[in-house]
């Protein structure tokens, strides 16, 4: 029997794709074309698995021209780039990454707080452009996390990774979710409150929801306005959650005093944005669980799941009902 036809939407290391090489025949899309390509349409027909990235948008019109697709692996935990609804409509499984990539990204989380905090990279510029200077107790001042209440929105996995790290570091915790946790209260004194009181009390807020229709520009104007002008935005989660004109103009006119932003709206975010000219706002570019373990292990998660929707049976995470 002929093995099943997988396409796979960008080239991946070759260690990492083994145990489907084996399993299945695949097709490889363009390195350096977001979405799944036209130039692979030959195989649409015949598709029984689709591997795709997050920037790959899966939709009604895509599915149609794969009727035998059964599977469909997202290498992320975020399922935002992908018609749920339109996938279980078709009976096809949608798989993706959870857990294996939560302590990377609180980790990079910490990194971008820490980082806009102490204004950590204006002044590695500062040093190496010649403008160190004299020591003075009154140059490069930053803010201090001990102490301070970090603002989650998303008490999830990685929020909630986020909020361990947070606890060490000594800082009063505070969260907005649709859900009570009241282990991370025991455990790490985390409030639940309202997203107003969210808004007006963190000294940092940090974006761990998922993107949905719900959570989609609710850091607008009005948000950003109910923040201190003291406080500083990180987000972790997706571009869009955050109205990137209207933190252009927070940042420009001081509603908050920073933002790091691991995710933007666009991505990738064009090199003549404002955002880059803001001496408050560091961006990194979506690498949030880039490391070398982790990114094997949203590989393994992803192939695993992959080669049990073509066998039809459960997925190791799924993501539609
Ligand atoms: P998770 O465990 O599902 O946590 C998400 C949390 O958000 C949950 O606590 C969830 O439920 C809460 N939430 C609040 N409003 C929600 C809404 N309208 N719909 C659904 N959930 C809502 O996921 P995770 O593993 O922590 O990942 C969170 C997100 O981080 C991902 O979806 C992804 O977009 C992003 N991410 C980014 C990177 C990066 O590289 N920057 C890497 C990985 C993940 P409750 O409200 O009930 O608590």
């Amino acid at each position: 029997m002929a093995k099943p036809l997988v396409i796979l939407s960008h080239p991946m290391p070759e260690a990492w794709l083994a145990p489907l090489k084996e399993a299945v025949r695949l097709v490889v899309g363009p390195p350096d074309v977001a979405g799944v390509d036209v130039g692979l349409q030959p195989y649409f027909a015949e598709a029984e698995g689709l591997l795709t990235w997050l920037i790959d948008p899966v939709d009604e019109a895509l599915l149609a021209q794969m009727p035998r697709l059964k599977v469909v692996s997202n290498l992320a935990v975020g399922v935002d780039n992908i018609d749920l609804e339109a996938c279980t409509r078709r009976g096809v499984a949608v798989g993706h990454t959870p857990g294996v990539l939560t302590e990377a990204v609180a980790d990079m989380t910490f990194a971008l707080l820490l980082a806009v905090a102490r204004g950590v990279f204006p002044a590695a510029d500062d040093a190496r452009a010649g403008r160190w200077g004299l020591w003075r107790p009154d140059a490069w001042l930053g803010a201090e996390l001990h102490g301070a209440t970090l603002g989650i929105w998303g008490l999830g996995q990685i929020g909630q990774a986020v909020a361990r790290r947070a606890h060490a570091f000594g800082m009063r915790i505070l969260y907005t979710g649709r859900t009570p946790k009241p282990e991370a209260e025991r455990a790490w004194g985390a409030a639940r409150v309202p997203w107003e009181a969210l808004l007006a009390e963190s000294d940092f807020l940090s974006l761990h929801v998922p993107l949905t229709p719900q959570t989609r520009g609710m850091v607008g104007e009005a948000a950003l306005r109910r923040m201190k002008p003291t406080a500083y935005l990180v987000n972790m989660a997706r571009g869009p959650v955050v109205q990137t004109e209207a933190l252009v103009r927070a940042l420009q006119e001081g509603w908050i005093a920073g933002a790091a932003l691991d995710v933007t709206d666009p991505e990738p975010l064009p090199p003549e944005h404002p955002l880059y000219r803001l001496p408050n706002c560091l961006i990194t570019p979506h690498i949030g669980s880039a490391t070398h373990t982790t990114r094997r292990r949203m590989a393994e998660v992803a192939v695993a799941n992959l080669l049990a929707g073509l066998r039809g049976e459960a997925l190791l995470y799924r993501a539609n009902p």
